[in-house]
C-alpha cells in the first residue's frame, strides 16, 4: 500500500516541497484526517466495479482512496498548479484519469461517452464551498446517469438540503435536492480536520439518487418557481408569496381555489408543505 497522502505529515511535505500556496478562490481546504477519509468512502459505498468522479482532488488524498477501492476515477482539477503536484502523488495509480479544467464547463455527460462509461457514476467530493450548489443541482439536471453523490460541504448546508417540511432549515434547496436524491447526513466534521482549518464547520452529505421521482408533475419547472416563491417571504403565507410573486401571474382566488381542492389551509406557510403538495399545487393551479 502506498503512503497515505492524506495524513498531516505527508500532506504537510507536499505542501512544502513544492512551495504550495492555498488559493481561498478556489476553496481549497484540504483533507488530513484519515477517518474522515474512510467515512466518505463507506459513505459512498464505493465498489470495485464502481467509476467515480472527484471533484477537484487538490493533492490527491481522496482521490488515492478512491483509486484503490474503485475501477476508475475521473478527477477534475481547476488550479494547474496542482496537475504536476498530482500526476507525481498518482503515478501508482494507473485507473485515475486526470483532467485539467473548471468542472463547471466540463460536458461530464460527452466525457463519459468518450470514455465508453454507461453504467451511473457515483460523484464522491471534498466540494470547493463557492459552488456547491451549481455543482449538486447541475449534475442532478444534466441527466447523466448517476448513482449518488458523497460529497463534503458546509454543515448549514448539509442541514439545509436534508430539512424537512416544518425545520427552519428546510427550504427550496432542500426540496430542489430531493426531488432527485434521498440526503442523508454521514458525518459532521469538525474544523481541524482540514488545512487550511475552514471559518465553519462541515459534513460529509451522502445524496442517493431516486430510481424513480418521489413526485409525478405536469411542469417541473413550474413546481419549483412555486418553491422559490413560497419560500421568497418565509414570513408570510403560503397565498400571500404566491399572489406577490410577479412572474406567477396567479390571482389570490385561484389560489384559494387549489388550495381548498387539495385541502390545504389557506393560512399554511410555504415551509409546512411537502415536496408532494407542491407538486399537487402545481398541477391543481394549472388546470383551467
Ligand atoms: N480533494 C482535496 C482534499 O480533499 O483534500 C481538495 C479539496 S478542496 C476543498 C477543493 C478543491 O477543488 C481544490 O483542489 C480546488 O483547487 C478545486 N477546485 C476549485 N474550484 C474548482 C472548479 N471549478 N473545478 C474543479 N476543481 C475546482
Amino acid at each position: 500500500m502506498e503512503e497515505r497522502i492524506a495524513s498531516p505529515a505527508k500532506t504537510i511535505e507536499i505542501l512544502q516541497s513544492n512551495d504550495f500556496q492555498f488559493l481561498k478562490k478556489f476553496g481549497q481546504n484540504f483533507l488530513i484526517d484519515l477517518h474522515v477519509l474512510d467515512k466518505i468512502i463507506r459513505a459512498a459505498d464505493v465498489q470495485a466495479e464502481d467509476v467515480c468522479v472527484e471533484i477537484g482532488p487538490g493533492i490527491g488524498s481522496l482521490t488515492q482512496a478512491l483509486a484503490e477501492h474503485a475501477r476508475e476515477v475521473i478527477a477534475v482539477e481547476i488550479d494547474d498548479r496542482l496537475i504536476p503536484i498530482l500526476q507525481e502523488n498518482l503515478k501508482a495509480y494507473s485507473n485515475v484519469t486526470l483532467i485539467h479544467q473548471d468542472f463547471l464547463k466540463l460536458d461530464v455527460k460527452a466525457l463519459l461517452e468518450e470514455k465508453g462509461i454507461h453504467r451511473p457514476i457515483k460523484v464522491i467530493a471534498n466540494l470547493p464551498y463557492y459552488i456547491t450548489t451549481p455543482i449538486i443541482m447541475g449534475l442532478f439536471e444534466s441527466g447523466i446517469p448517476l448513482a449518488g453523490m458523497t460529497v463534503m460541504v458546509q454543515e448549514e448546508v448539509a442541514r439545509r438540503i436534508q430539512a424537512g417540511p416544518g425545520s427552519k432549515d428546510y427550504g427550496a434547496l432542500s426540496l430542489a435536492v430531493q426531488y432527485y436524491a434521498e440526503a442523508y447526513i454521514a458525518a459532521f466534521v469538525p474544523q481541524n480536520c482540514f488545512m487550511p482549518r475552514p471559518k465553519v464547520g462541515s459534513a460529509v452529505l451522502q445524496l442517493t439518487t431516486y430510481k424513480e421521482k418521489p413526485v409525478s408533475v405536469k411542469d417541473e419547472k413550474r413546481m419549483f418557481s412555486l418553491i422559490r416563491a413560497a419560500f421568497g417571504q418565509r414570513r408570510k403565507t403560503l397565498v400571500n408569496c404566491l399572489r406577490n410573486a410577479e412572474a406567477l401571474a396567479l390571482d389570490k382566488e385561484r389560489i384559494l381555489e387549489a388550495l381548498e381542492s387539495l385541502g390545504i389551509s389557506e393560512q399554511i406557510r410555504g415551509e409546512a408543505l411537502t415536496l408532494q403538495q407542491f407538486a399537487a399545487l402545481s398541477d391543481a393551479l394549472m388546470e383551467d
